[in-house]
């Protein structure tokens, strides 16, 4: 593979992508196509059919592999797309610990479409990793991570929970969107799947929904393949493309968010009006010290509460930024402000939501890489 013993910079650019030999061109087409021409049955270059394989969708699979460290990957017609994949590994009868603080429709695709199905999932505290063996019994197949997670920025220890799962023979998955390749790697930490939705930093113009997985292990590789192949969520070429544009500036975007994402949480700690900030790089954050050990840096992703603790306050502020735009999802260029109680979460039954910490007020930020001085006034205009 191109690059693969390159450094991160280097490899977002150049792995697994080569000139195209039939034209020299430096960036990879875009095929669009849904078949290839066989010389006789079964005579062919590697491509059949395009739900199995695209080569624009395989030089992205390749590209994404190097830079999460993983031999093989598999993308998607969207996050969800790949986390439907992952979960069909299972069995009725089977179950799966959860961290209880995850993106909404994650929540929602377990205890609303495989709970049908027989699979149980248990939702829990995971900032101390060892909780995890409390749930753990003879059905278990699996421990689902992400980290920092969505939107309550708590940390869970990667390695920590790689080694429960593999003392009793379970599988790690972690959910690495919000940090990306570039602040953390689980598979260096022994995830055995990472799960990305590439719609997020690793696309990062907001212009294309997408996911990944990568993974080690063979094995599992042909699992998941044959899922992918059997449901047919795949990802058209065009929008493999666009993934495969963003990560090549994966690295200058997120120094930039990681820089802004700084200021801001220091700005809003500093505010009188404001309550909690919640942001992974605050020494005082209560597993600071597990980021410090997984992560290269802490990224843009702020969640912070008002003093005056109230949806209607929190509605205010909402409705006053200019820059931050009111909208689901992050990680794209622009910076994006966002409601969870109503909006990414509004899935989650309050008193469940309430009760892991995701009180009303809470209000998420994804701050982007505009000047600084402009997203601090913006903030400062509609806080008050
Ligand atoms: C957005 C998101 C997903 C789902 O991905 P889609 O691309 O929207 O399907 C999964 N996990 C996290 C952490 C997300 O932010």
């Amino acid at each position: 593979m191109t690059g693969d013993n390159y450094k991160l910079d280097t490899k977002l650019i150049h792995a697994g992508v080569s000139p195209d030999p039939t034209t020299g061109a430096i960036m990879t087409p875009i095929y669009q196509t849904s078949t290839y021409v066989q010389a006789a049955p079964g005579d062919h270059k590697g491509y059949e059919y395009a739900r199995t394989q695209n080569p624009t969708r395989t030089v992205l699979q390749n590209a994404l592999a190097a830079i999460e460290n993983g031999n093989f990957a598999l993308c998607f017609g969207s996050g969800m797309a790949a986390t439907d994949a992952v979960i069909k590994l299972l069995h009725p009868g089977d179950e799966v610990v959860v961290s209880n603080d995850l993106y909404g429709g994650t929540y929602r695709i377990m205890t609303k479409v495989f709970a049908n199905y027989g699979i149980k999932f248990h939702f829990i505290d995971m900032s101390d990793a060892s909780n995890i063996k409390n749930y753990i019994n003879a059905h278990t197949k699996m421990i689902w991570i992400e980290t920092p997670t969505n939107p309550l920025l708590n940390v869970i220890d990667i390695a920590a929970s790689a080694t429960i799962a593999h003392d009793n023979n379970l599988l790690l998955v972690c959910d690495n969107t919000f940090a990306s390749p570039y602040l953390q790697n689980p598979l260096d930490f022994g995830a055995d799947i990472v799960l990305h939705s590439a719609t997020k930093y690793l696309g990062g113009h907001s212009d294309v929904v997408h996911g990944a997985l990568i993974m080690n292990d063979e094995d599992l590789e042909n699992r998941l393949r044959f899922i992918q192949n059997s449901c047919g969520a795949v990802p058209g070429p065009h929008d493999c493309w666009l993934v495969l544009r963003g990560i090549k500036t994966l690295h200058v975007r997120m120094q930039r968010h990681c820089e802004n994402g700084a200021a801001v949480a220091k700005y809003l700690k500093s505010h009188p009006k404001v309550g909690k900030v919640l942001w992974v790089g605050f020494e005082d954050h209560p597993n600071h010290h597990i980021a410090q050990k997984q992560m290269r840096g802490y990224g843009g992703m702020i969640s912070f509460t008002l003093k005056d603790d109230n949806i209607e306050a929190a509605m205010e502020v909402l409705k006053k930024t200019q820059l931050f735009a009111l909208a689901e999802s992050l990680g794209g260029v622009e910076s994006l402000i966002g409601h969870p109680a109503t909006m990414t979460h509004g899935s989650i039954p309050r008193e469940e939501r309430i009760k892991n910490g995701l009180s009303d007020s809470l209000i998420r930020l994804s701050v982007g890489i505009e000047a600084i001085e402009d997203l601090i006034a913006d903030l400062a205009h509609a806080i008050g």
